[in-house]
């Protein structure tokens, strides 16, 4: 048993283990990724007391430039960035690498970006960015913007990867140059969710280069990446990276080469980690056949409106007191939070589809199923009393619908008609799934 894991401070959100278990299926190994969360006083002592039987760990955010304290030696590409993500541990010693350099270079190859001799942007100044900036320089850029908020800041942060091939700029200066190059790289974390909305450049600056690559794989399309997209240039988000960079990481373990055919085999399987959406009128089943699917699957299931009366202590009925803008602001609020999730059913309150800003969100990371009920058979079923909205009587109920439809198509990625059977409808959206 192969036994590896993850260092860091906060890592319930953390990917890894999902990396590395699809790993060990690819590779048919047998292995363990622990998440060890430590808080800084502990890091050092953690990473002596380890003993070789564990092999290997990544370490993340806030401890890649602490950790190297503790090392025998780092690697000629660790010691250029300043930071180490992998340690080793072998016949008693630890030797530390950094594998996000590997991680971007392969999704430089994979995707036949050739930086070689051209102009390249690198948005942001931080600890991904001195990897980036490392492998553009060893790929032969002929000059390297480096584009910050701070120029004092990340002058200091840079300190020795400064060099004649780069140049460092303000995000207002980008936009006022006005020039042409080949590639941007973001890497910053301008348009992570749940900010999807920000861009760290203008479209006008989008359209004076060719490609376009985002560190961020939350959401998968940034802004920055859709912008690109839709002026016709390519562009390529960080999933590949960040499999890539585990991946790397296994190979100093394991002292095996690991092809790209399998990294992306595991990001299109991350990828595929979709939350099935459900909306839809009050009503209609998204609750009951969200959890009947959410069990199939083997998913966790999330009521938005359950969610919400958690988040704000109060029941639907209360916060409809405040009025129904009141209550669509709270709603987005726990949109905001649901989206940010992987691998869900998620069963939504009848009126989300009524602020767009809330489709888009759930969008993001997830498959929109819009469940159709016959309305005399929601009426046969429905409890007035707990739906705000209809207590003016069940005739009101048309009335919505008639407003609400269109919406409801117009959004979504999949129509099921639920009249038959509920096992029949829970079969259909699993072969849309899996499809
Ligand atoms: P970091 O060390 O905190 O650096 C972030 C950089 O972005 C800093 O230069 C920061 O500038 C700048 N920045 C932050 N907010 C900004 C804003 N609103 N406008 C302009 N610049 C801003 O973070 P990091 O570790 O480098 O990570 C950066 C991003 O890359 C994150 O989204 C992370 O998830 C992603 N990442 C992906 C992979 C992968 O494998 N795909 C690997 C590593 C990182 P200031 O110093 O002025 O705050």
């Amino acid at each position: 048993m192969i036994k590896l894991g993850l260092l860091g401070r906060h890592l319930s959100h953390s990917l890894s283990p999902k990396i590395h278990e699809f790993l060990f299926e690819e590779l048919q190994i047998q292995g363990k990724y622990d998440l060890f969360e430590k808080e800084e006083k502990d890091v050092n002592d953690f990473i002596k007391d380890i003993s070789d039987e564990n092999i290997g760990i990544n370490v993340t955010i806030p401890y890649k430039i602490k950790v190297i304290k503790s090392l025998d030696w780092i690697s000629e590409e660790a010691s250029k960035i300043g930071a180490v993500n992998t340690i080793h541990f072998k016949n008693g010693k630890k030797y530390g690498y950094n594998t996000d350099y590997f991680g971007f270079s392969r999704l430089l190859e994979q995707n036949s970006i050739d930086v070689s001799n051209k102009k390249v942007v690198v948005l942001g100044a931080g600890g991904a960015a001195r990897a980036v900036i490392t492998c553009l320089r060893d790929l032969k850029a002929k000059e390297i913007i480096i584009v910050a908020r701070n120029l004092e800041k990340a002058t200091s942060q840079l300190g020795n990867l400064l060099g004649e091939d780069t140049r460092m700029i303000t995000f207002n200066t980008l936009e006022k140059e006005n020039q042409k190059g080949y590639l941007v790289v973001n890497s910053t974390p301008v348009g992570m969710f749940p900010n999807i909305y920000d861009c760290p450049i203008s479209e006008k600056s989008i359209r004076n280069y060719e490609v376009f690559v985002d560190l961020i794989y939350n959401p998968l399309e940034t802004k920055f990446l859709e912008k690109a997209r839709l002026c016709g240039k390519k562009a390529v988000n960080g999933m590949f990276m960040l499999v890539a960079q585990g991946i790397a990481s296994e190979e100093i373990w394991l002292n095996k080469k690991i092809g790209n055919d399998v990294i992306e085999k595991i990001a299109k399987r991350l990828e595929n980690n979709k939350n099935i959406v459900l909306i839809g009128m009050p009503g209609c089943g998204k609750t009951y056949i969200g959890k009947i699917l959410a069990e199939k699957l083997n998913k966790e299931f999330i009521d938005s409106d359950e969610y919400l009366q958690t988040l704000e202590k109060k029941s639907i009925s209360e916060l409809f007191v405040y009025g129904e803008e009141y209550f669509r602001e709270v709603e987005t609020k726990a949109i905001k939070e649901i989206s940010l999730n992987k691998n869900k059913v998620i069963s939504t309150g009848g009126g989300v589809i009524k602020k767009y800003e809330n489709i888009e969100l759930l969008k993001k990371n997830g498959i929109i199923i819009f469940l159709n009920r016959p309305l005399e058979r929601i009426i046969e079923d429905i409890d007035v009393s707990s739906r705000p909205l209809l207590l003016k009587g069940i005739e009101e109920i048309y009335s919505i619908y008639n407003k609400r439809v269109e919406f409801y198509k117009k959004y979504s990625d999949y129509i099921i008609e639920n009249k038959t059977g509920i096992n029949q409808v829970v079969d259909s959206i699993i072969d849309i799934i899996q499809k």
